[in-house]
């Protein structure tokens, strides 16, 4: 099978053939249908991520089917589709799993990551930490759901009942999350980077009460904003946004360092956190929302040998929403 595999950082991917990959115990088999390509597989190419084992075949936002299930894997039969997500494995017994915060496992492994990923044909997967996916949803379609989705969400979800949202980065997390919150009769502010039209545009679309660039003021002040671009000089200027009591969020795996400010932006209990991983529960609840409602993603897909392609695009922001690979493209 076909797998494109980055040997070490800062490399291109490459394109390789390799045997298909041995089942562990509760692993199922499954064929790569799609797979889409996240911010945070720039980081692993980057070399950003201590916990990253290279060789490497990134992805972590898989669509499937699966084809075979090994030894005391359950849930899931042949033929069924399937969906992966980053988190891959946890340990079930450190104070964080115990806890209900397996997002958080000191023991985590995670897909793409340090488990081989989606950019391949066949990739396997522990049987446990697999999603069912909601019907309606293409293949390409459904993939981002998995990562800037649930991502989204969990970030989402900690902004509780805030009635206007500003969303600093305007790419496939974003995209997602903005109908989420439209839906539910929120405003979304949109901040792109600066003179990125269609960004903007695209933000419009979706129903952004606002948009402009990260360089401006938003037309009130806001009640939360939610950071998805990996830039430390936007937890200031969401600051400035956000009134007292605000909460912002910083939703990326890693981000530039945040230049120091002044006391007085955090001053009246506003509140700066961040968002790590996902737990299966944030996935089965984000999943039936999306069965729910429809969510239009846009996605761009490329065949799996052009990855690299998908990858440089979206590093230098040349992407609308989502891109995804189609192995049997
Ligand atoms: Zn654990
Ligand atoms: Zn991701």
């Amino acid at each position: 099978m076909r797998a494109m595999v980055l040997d070490r950082p800062h490399q291109p991917l490459r394109l390789a053939t390799r045997p298909e990959p041995e089942l562990a115990d509760g692993q199922v088999l499954i064929k790569v249908a799609a797979c889409g390509v996240c911010r945070t597989d720039l980081h692993v190419v980057d070399g950003e991520l201590p916990q990253t084992r290279y060789p490497i075949v990134p992805g972590h936002e898989i669509v499937g089917e699966v084809v075979r299930a090994g030894a005391a894997a359950r849930g899931f039969s042949p033929g069924e589709r399937v969906g992966v997500p980053w988190l891959g494995w946890t340990c079930g017994q450190c104070r964080y799993c115990r806890a209900g915060q397996e997002n958080l496992c000191d023991n985590a492994r995670f897909t793409g990551c340090n488990i081989d990923g989606g950019y391949e044909e066949l990739v396997a997967a522990d049987a446990r930490f697999c999603f069912r996916l909601p019907a309606g949803y293409g293949d390409a379609e459904a993939a981002p759901l998995l990562c800037a989705g649930l991502i989204g969400h969990r970030a989402h979800r900690m902004v509780g009942e805030a009635e206007h949202i500003g969303i600093y980065g305007f790419g496939a997390a974003a995209h997602i999350m903005a109908q989420v919150a439209r839906h539910q009769g929120q405003q979304v502010y949109a901040f792109t980077r600066p003179g990125d039209r269609p960004a903007q545009e695209f933000a419009g679309e979706l129903g952004a009460t606002w948009v402009g660039g990260s360089d401006e003021s938003p037309p009130r002040i806001l009640d939360a904003a939610i950071i998805f671009a990996p830039v430390g000089s936007l937890v200031p200027a969401a600051l400035r946004a956000v009134r007292k009591a605000g909460v912002v969020i910083a939703a990326g795996i890693h981000m530039s360092d945040i230049p120091s400010f002044p006391y007085e932006i955090l001053w009246g209990e506003r509140a700066v956190r961040s968002v790590a991983n996902l737990t299966r529960v944030d996935g089965e609840d984000f999943l039936r929302l999306a069965g729910q409602m429809r969510i239009e993603t846009r996605v761009t897909t490329f065949p799996l040998a052009e990855a690299n392609e998908a990858l440089t695009r979206l590093r230098e922001g040349r992407l609308t929403g989502a891109a995804v690979l189609v192995p049997a493209a």
